[in-house]
Formats: C-alpha cells, structure tokens, sequence
C-alpha cells in the first residue's frame, strides 16, 4: 500500500501589477556625453560654483553619473570639487535639514 502524500498548497500569486507607477517622461532621450571631455578647456575647480551647481540636485546632493552624463573619470573631478566645495560653504550639503 502507497500513500499518496501530496500536499496541495495553494500557492496565491495574486499580485496586482496593473498600475505603473510614475509617469515615464522621456527626458532627453540623447545620451549625454562628458562635458569635461567635449570640451577640454573646460577643467573641474571648486570654486567654480556655477559649473558645479549643474552636478548637484536641488537638494544639494551629488548627481549620479548616469543622470549627469559625466565620465567616470571626471565624474570623480567633480565630485571631489562639490567636496572640496562644501567643505568651505559654497556649496550646501544638503538643502533640507
Ligand atoms: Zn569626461
């Protein structure tokens, strides 16, 4: 005699995923390139708040690279610079709090 020993587990999988979250908006659907590549006159300094102002978010916070377009290479530029930067107040670190 063999016992049938099936467990019958009802495995629900009823997740809703109909709804997408977050509005896609292709924004600049081009890849940026590296500005501090196209242009090489341009170098990374601290003090250059303005230039460096375009690598930070709104609340102060370092753009990924992805976002910014930036090379590895000079992402590091500008990271350091923003570092460098609110180390001596011309930048915040962050907006909020
Ligand atoms: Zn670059």
């Amino acid at each position: 005699m063999s016992r049938d020993g099936r467990d019958s587990r009802d495995s629900r999988d009823s997740r809703d995923s109909g709804k997408r979250a977050g509005g896609s908006k292709m924004r600049r659907a081009k890849r940026k390139i590296c500005s501090f590549c196209m242009d090489k006159t341009t170098d990374i300094n601290y003090k250059d708040i303005n230039k460096l102002r375009k690598y930070i978010t709104e609340r102060g916070k370092i753009l990924p690279r992805r976002m910014s377009g930036t090379c590895a290479k000079h992402q590091r530029g500008v990271t350091e610079a923003i570092k460098r930067a609110r180390n001596i107040a011309l930048l915040p670190f962050t907006t909020e709090q």
